[in-house]
């Protein structure tokens, strides 16, 4: 289980562990990663040393986006493979236990993002996904670079 949850810091792990019921730890774990997690950095820094600029988490838009680009109108998710249940990656390994409860978890999310998705683009939103598996050194930079054709 603590593979799953790789990105996290080596001095996280330990103190959230054993002390916590599954619950109360998958919701601190959600804080955690709900901002600034390493791919999503990746990616910002990545647009800035492009020229791009951009909102971070903006709250009034639907699933409160990663990153906006205003003047592309142009917004981009930076989903962890098992948060946002990235069905056949390699990354979304379910938990040995409470196996069930994990995958209804990560299916609220994403049938979440799903929606999310559906209202951005109504609303002339261009919707960017980037999984975290595309981020791995392997392959990140011809993500990268596909990203910036994918916003102009
Ligand atoms: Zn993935």
């Amino acid at each position: 289980m603590l593979q799953t949850f790789y990105y996290l810091s080596a001095t996280q792990i330990p103190a959230m562990a054993d002390v916590h019921e599954p619950e109360v730890r998958s919701y601190n774990m959600s804080r955690i990663k709900s901002t600034d997690t390493k791919p999503e950095l990746l990616v910002r820094k990545f647009l800035f040393k492009n020229g791009f600029r951009y909102r971070l988490h903006v709250k009034n838009l639907p699933g409160k986006p990663d990153i906006v680009l205003p003047k592309y109108k142009t917004v981009i998710f930076v989903n962890g493979c098992f948060w946002h249940y990235h069905k056949g990656c390699r990354y979304f390994v379910l938990p040995k236990t409470r196996t069930e409860w994990w995958l209804q978890k990560v299916k609220d999310t994403s049938l979440r993002d799903k929606a999310a998705e559906i209202a951005l683009q109504v609303h002339g939103w261009k919707v960017i996904l980037v999984w975290e598996c595309e981020i791995k050194p392997t392959n990140r930079d011809n993500t990268l670079s596909n990203l910036i054709s994918e916003i102009r």
